[in-house]
């Protein structure tokens, strides 16, 4: 069964990958009627508008800015591109931009979220990989920007993607009235924000060993068994949240690290009370943390950031 947070896969466009690096098929593409183009400034995207509620402004290959094309994929027989603009060249305060977490709010549930991701994803990397690690010479971009080739020692770059656990972690019977979940809030919030714990993956750890370090790092509760339950990408700037379910097998709260301010559990009752008073804000529809939520809790939850 798709959780709701998966809605983002429901849409996928063909990426048409061997094609990436055929110049004469992506130049007749980028010709073809109906082609559209979307204008990306390293992790900003050019929008509708000025304000806020302003969506993705994809034009036409003739009235594209200048910048390196880079082939999204198609999908229900049109063909997207993206035109990575030098981030340099976009005025910081230019509104008619907009950074991804903005729009997100606008692209949640729309059928173009995963072109835009995509989009942004690579928009970022990019703008951020210039030299080679290896070597230190500048990087040139290949297969239409999803790879960057080094001229001097030939070493190869992918678009880096960051592995990030988020865990809804319970403790009791499942199902059971006294059954309770954890939850988390940095001091850094609005007071009455929480949110379900997560932190990143380490060479070497198996993804359930991140959920068993993190939760003990973050909380001092000691986790057992690890299920998965979905994912999402969240190129902010190029996170995977991986999103799991863990059963708790200790309770008390010590909170080892700094990173969390405050950590409670809290029963069904507790959350639906809470939240129904604003006295507990949960994060919103588009995350796979309001998804672990809800699904832990059986439903939908008032309110959210
Ligand atoms: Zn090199």
């Amino acid at each position: 069964m798709a959780h709701p947070h998966q809605r983002i896969s429901l849409t996928p466009h063909d990426r048409l990958g061997v094609h990436r690096r055929d110049a004469v098929w992506l130049d007749d593409r980028w010709q073809q009627a109906g082609t559209r183009v979307l204008p990306v400034a390293g992790g900003r995207v050019r929008r509708t508008g000025r304000d806020e509620g302003g969506g993705p402004a994809w034009t036409s290959p003739d009235a594209a800015p200048e910048g390196r094309r880079v082939l999204l994929g198609e999908r229900d027989g049109t063909t997207s591109f993206a035109v990575m603009v030098d981030p340099g060249s976009v005025d910081e305060d230019d509104r008619s931009w907009a950074a991804l977490r903005e729009m997100l709010p606008v692209v949640d549930g729309h059928p173009d979220a995963p072109l835009v991701l995509h989009a942004v994803g690579l928009g970022e990397w990019l703008a951020v990989t210039r030299f080679c690690p290896n070597c230190g010479a500048g990087l040139e971009a290949a297969a239409s920007g999803h790879e960057l080739e080094c001229p001097r020692c030939g070493r190869r770059q992918f678009p880096r993607t960051d592995a990030a656990v988020i865990m809804l972690v319970r403790h009791g019977v499942p199902g059971a009235d006294d059954e309770r979940c954890l939850l988390g809030r940095q001091a850094v919030w609005p007071e009455g924000r929480f949110s379900t714990l997560a932190g990143f993956y380490e060479p070497g750890e198996t993804l359930e060993d991140t959920v068993r370090r993190e939760v003990a790092e973050e909380t001092g509760v000691q986790v057992g068994d690890v299920e998965y339950f979905g994912n999402q990408p969240w190129p902010l700037p190029a996170s995977l949240m991986l999103g799991m379910v863990a059963e708790a097998t200790s309770t008390d709260i010590v909170r080892v690290d700094d990173e969390l301010e405050d950590a409670r559990w809290f029963t069904r009752a507790e959350m639906a009370e809470q939240a129904a008073a604003g006295e507990l804000v949960l994060p919103g529809g588009i995350s796979i943390s309001r998804s672990l939520i809800e699904h832990w809790y059986g439903g939908e939850l008032p309110g959210s950031w």
